[in-house]
């Protein structure tokens, strides 16, 4: 299997993918740089391609045409879109402006990590097949893009305007009201933010996001957001740090985020700064459902959709696994093996590869008795 890249010189660039295309000309009229790739033996003109390369970080095999595909400067590929994933985020910037105490995240990458130009975000978009139907726009935090955030939310919907999307954004910015005012006149019109929320008052919350005043500003920006009617979901990342406070955190949502569109529920992804913190943050799965469950009536009582991410099936209640969302990035979950006996394997969002290293979760199998 060989990859040949057109108009490639080196530099960085986002291409789209062409799988076993017969000639360069024909693909390369709509002005696109495009990435073959082709079996051995089968013919390709390739007079046109003025440079090719052998990728070795990305299995050609997993391709389709319309994934795209961006190489940095030092050759190394990443897969930014995948057509027949479900499950396509852009990640715009690895900088983030708190410092949570489990965030995925490295200190490093949260301090020094890219932030995406405006060619950047051009490149995605305009490489993106306009069927998508579902991408997560993330980070680090989104709003660090800060202009350049609203001209991309336009590229979105002007190019991308059958696609739904889903940001995920700490919600600081927010408060600042001229900034929400832009982001609501540039966005697309099918997009929903999912802001965290750690404790019920600033200390509660600010201890986790280690930064000072980070309530506040989210409360404002959340706030302000739905005075716009944006669709909301607030996301409750649960730790050993606010596990016993659950209920007061669920009440102060209830109380004050009039017209959200759901609370999900999160266990933590074992990588960053959850790692470095393991002491401080890590609660085993199997202790987590007795203190989610009297909030989750709350929520569901105040007529709010609730969800579960991130936790196997079996270690929620029977009659709460129908909230459990199978969440996690095919690429990251994981199964232990005795996983292969159970009734609901399929149906089971099983666990980030990198907590199933960390907490060596023994899983207790479901059968088909258990579920009458
Ligand atoms: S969890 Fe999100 S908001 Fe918190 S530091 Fe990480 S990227 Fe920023
Ligand atoms: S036993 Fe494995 S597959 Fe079954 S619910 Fe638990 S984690 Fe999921």
């Amino acid at each position: 299997m060989s990859l040949y890249i057109q108009d490639y010189s080196g530099r960085h660039c986002i291409l789209s993918v062409a799988k076993n295309a017969e000639t360069v000309e024909i693909l390369s009229s709509k002005g696109f740089n495009y990435i073959f790739i082709n079996d051995e033996g089968t013919q390709i003109n390739i007079d046109n391609v003025r440079y090719n390369v052998q990728i070795k970080n990305v299995n050609a095999d997993a391709l389709e045409d319309f994934d795209v595909i961006e190489i940095l400067e030092n050759g190394i590929a990443d897969i930014i879109y995948q057509r027949m994933s479900t499950d396509n985020a852009f990640v715009v910037t690895m900088r983030c402006n708190s410092n949570c105490i489990m965030c995925p995240c490295s200190e490093r990458s949260r301090k020094h990590g890219f932030i995406s130009s405006i060619e950047r975000l051009k490149d995605m978009v305009m490489y993106t097949p306009k069927s998508a139907e579902h991408i997560t726009i993330t980070g680090g935090e989104p709003c660090l893009l800060k202009e350049n955030l609203f001209e991309f939310m336009k590229m979105l919907q002007y190019e991308l305007y059958n696609t739904e999307f889903l940001m995920l954004t700490n919600g600081r910015a927010f408060s600042i009201p001229g900034f929400t005012e832009k982001f609501i006149s540039n966005k697309p019109n099918k997009m929903r933010v999912a802001i965290p929320i750690y404790g019920y008052n600033t200390s509660t919350h600010d201890a986790i996001t280690q930064t000072a005043g980070s309530f506040m500003q989210t409360v404002q920006g959340i706030n302000n957001l739905l005075q716009y009617k944006m669709d909301i979901e607030i996301r409750i990342v649960v730790s050993k740090l606010n596990i016993s406070y659950m209920q007061q955190i669920v009440d102060f949502i209830v109380s004050n985020f009039k017209g959200i569109i759901g609370v999900h529920f999160m266990a933590i992804e074992m990588l960053g700064n959850a790692v470095k913190n393991a002491d401080k943050v890590w609660i085993p799965y199997g202790h987590i459902f007795k203190y989610i469950r009297e909030p989750i009536l709350t929520i569901i009582k105040n007529g709010i959709d609730v969800q579960l991410y991130n936790f196997p099936l079996c270690t929620v209640s029977k009659e709460f696994r129908g909230i459990c969302k199978k969440s996690i990035s095919e690429y990251k979950v994981r199964f232990a093996d005795n996983c292969d006996k159970c009734a609901v394997k399929s149906l089971c969002g099983g666990m980030f590869e990198s907590t199933k290293r960390y907490c060596d979760f023994k899983p207790n199998p479901i059968t088909q008795e258990m579920m009458i």
